[in-house]
């Protein structure tokens, strides 16, 4: 089976939450399964200086408050758009959570009214309403929508149904542009923008959300489906995961 080589964007400024632990989750899985993988770390300056993206096959961007994102969207824009755009638009896998989210789509009106230019390839914007409108922070549950959990690759690396779980702590409120799908419907929290009920978004293989926890480690089907997407494969061999199905199981009793 190939490598699975995840490519890290900005490790240091956009960990909000321990986000970093889906990439601990992402190897670990893989490594229980002897399947190679290898985590290029991806900061800020030009990207000439990285002779391994091309290996890419997954890539993962976290969370962070304001200033995090304002300290790394000028190097996200002028040095890392054109090849953010081409990973995306090639149907590679991609996981942005949170911060990273709000800057792939077009926009992000921060907390101060300063608006930060997206890359746009995530056709939604975000706007934080500052004090006029309370922080959307909780557990979180959503259904996933029917692009995955139909995917035959959803079907066979699926181990806890189409539920997904996690913590969210966000000020923006995310719109997606009309009949673009998001990555899944809110059964319990805020989601988006605490109004549609819609959670995160599609694009290709790519997906954003607003799930911290950090997301693979409490939807670890969630985590075996991006790696089989990865690596393009039908299925993946099966891990004795009862831990982690209790945990699953007692993380879905959180209010
Ligand atoms: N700073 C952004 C907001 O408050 C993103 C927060 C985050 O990544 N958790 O909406």
């Amino acid at each position: 089976m190939n490598k699975l080589s995840i490519g890290y964007l900005y490790k240091d400024e956009l960990n909000l939450y321990g986000d970093n632990g889906n990439i601990e989750v992402l190897a670990a899985r893989c490594l229980r399964r002897d399947i190679e993988c290898e985590i290029v770390l991806i900061n800020k300056g030009k990207l000439s200086a990285y002779d391994r993206l091309s290996g890419v096959n997954l890539l993962f961007m976290g969370g962070g408050p304001d200033s995090s994102q304002k300290s790394i969207y000028r190097d996200f824009l002028e040095e890392k758009e054109p090849f953010v755009r081409d990973y995306v638009a090639s149907g590679k896998t991609g996981l942005f959570v949170c911060g990273s989210y709000q800057l792939m789509g077009d926009y992000y009106r921060s907390a101060d009214g300063t608006e930060l230019k997206g890359l746009g390839i995530f056709k939604a914007h975000t706007v934080h309403f500052g004090k006029n409108k309370p922080r959307c922070i909780g557990n979180v549950r959503a259904r996933l929508n029917n692009q995955i959990s139909s995917d035959s690759v959803f079907k066979s690396t699926d181990f806890l149904g189409e539920e997904v779980l996690g913590f969210e702590n966000h000020g923006g409120r995310t719109y997606l542009d009309a009949g673009v799908k998001p990555f899944a419907h809110v059964t319990y929290g805020h989601g988006n923008n605490s109004e549609d009920a819609t959670e995160g978004i599609v694009e290709g293989n790519c997906i954003g959300t607003y799930f911290h926890g950090p997301v693979l480690a409490k939807n670890p089907h969630l985590a075996d489906y991006l790696i089989a997407k990865a690596l393009d494969v039908n299925e993946l061999p099966k891990l004795n995961d009862a831990l982690t199905t209790a945990s699953y199981t007692a993380s879905k009793k959180l209010r």
